[in-house]
């Protein structure tokens, strides 16, 4: 029988495991501690058990683990990116952001990813897997060993779609908040969608204290349809009626990125057509610089152009920021660490 992924499970669903193996509930306990709290990596470190149990367990049960394959570091504010290898030698990335409000992690939700945006590098090579509660947890826990600081926030813009794995991002989410685990609260933590009208639905149900953040990028159809392959499923008043509709429901506002595509959003109409758009939503717009990926096409433009993008916004009654650029010396565009790594492999005949 296949060995059983202990670290995905739920309290509840590893206290229902321990009934069915007539193993008392306050076992459980002790065993998510271990992985959530102590967090070790075998069965034999779990020295309050019997000896005899830590077996059983470890015939039934596998810990999940993720490997630092790369580190880089960055020297003008200490960003931290990790390409981490998974047990079947896939990659991921995660980035660790040092604000003066506290230390931000931006994780991967996915092997890849089958969206399309035309901008964005995660996704050129298609979508490889779904991550596992266990795997995004320990993209948390990896991230906090190797920097021996805490994790106080958590961004889920790296590599993947959240929604489009939303069952196991929701799991992760629970395991993370819970007070045995890392208890972070849900109110740090943003999850960023390219917008999946159903999901943003069902999510909304979920009534989670979470931030979500929705990558618009344009401010109609047209320009949508041509960057973002899924405004032809679900279009900008669709979506923008889910988001409206997401704030009825949990009461939270929700954050629209916009990453400036020069000559192609980026014009004073554009930004006066966002504002008659996001009218009345209280909207926060978060502008991104194009990171610029090779094989795209796409152009950054200047900075005076952006911040007159920005103040058009304000003047207009649209809140916007422009994100500040952390590790510009290593980042690169998201998935590019990954797909650098998968072609040094690919030439060395391996595969990632
Ligand atoms: N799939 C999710 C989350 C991952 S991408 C989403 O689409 O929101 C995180 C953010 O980075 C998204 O807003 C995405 O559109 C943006 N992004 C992707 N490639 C980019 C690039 N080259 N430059 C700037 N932003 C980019």
């Amino acid at each position: 029988m296949e060995k059983q992924d202990i670290k995905s499970l739920t309290l509840a669903q590893l206290t229902a495991q321990f009934t069915t193996l007539n193993l008392p509930k306050f076992r459980a306990n002790q065993v998510y501690s271990w992985l959530h709290d102590k967090r070790v990596s075998s069965f034999a470190q779990m020295t309050n058990l019997p000896l005899a149990l830590r077996g059983q367990l470890d015939g039934l049960f596998y810990i999940n683990a993720v490997q630092i394959r790369r580190k880089l570091v960055s020297r003008l504010d200490g960003t931290v990116k990790y390409l981490y290898e998974l047990q079947d030698h896939n990659c991921i990335e995660a980035v660790l952001m040092r604000y003066h409000h506290g230390n931000s992690l931006c994780i991967s939700t996915q092997v890849g990813c089958r969206m399309g945006c035309r901008f964005c590098a995660s996704t050129l090579a298609g979508l490889v897997r779904n991550l596992t509660p266990a795997e995004m947890l320990d993209e948390v826990y990896t991230a906090q060993q190797d920097s021996g600081e805490r994790v106080d926030s958590l961004v889920l813009m790296g590599i993947g779609e959240p929604l489009d794995n939303l069952e196991n991002v929701l799991t992760f989410l629970e395991i993370l908040s819970s007070p045995q685990g890392l208890n972070l609260s849900l109110r740090h933590v943003s999850l960023s969608t390219c917008g999946l009208v159903d999901k943003i639905h069902e999510l909304a149900q979920r009534k989670l204290q979470l931030t979500l953040s929705v990558s618009l990028h344009a401010p109609n159809d047209t320009i949508r349809n041509l960057s973002m392959p899924i405004n032809k499923r679900y279009n900008i008043e669709t979506l923008l009626d889910a988001c409206r509709a997401y704030f009825e429901v949990t009461g939270r506002r929700i954050s629209f990125e916009y990453a400036l595509l020069d000559g192609v959003n980026d014009a004073p109409e554009h930004a006066a057509e966002l504002a008659r758009r996001l009218h009345g939503m209280g909207a926060h717009v978060n502008l991104i610089p194009v990171n610029e990926v090779a094989e795209t096409g796409y152009r950054r433009g200047s900075r005076t152009k952006i911040e007159q993008f920005r103040g058009q916004l304000e003047r207009l009654g649209v809140n916007a920021t422009i994100r500040r650029e952390l590790g510009s010396d290593i980042a690169a565009a998201c998935g590019q660490l990954r797909r650098q790594e998968a072609a040094a492999t690919a030439e060395k005949g391996d595969s990632i």
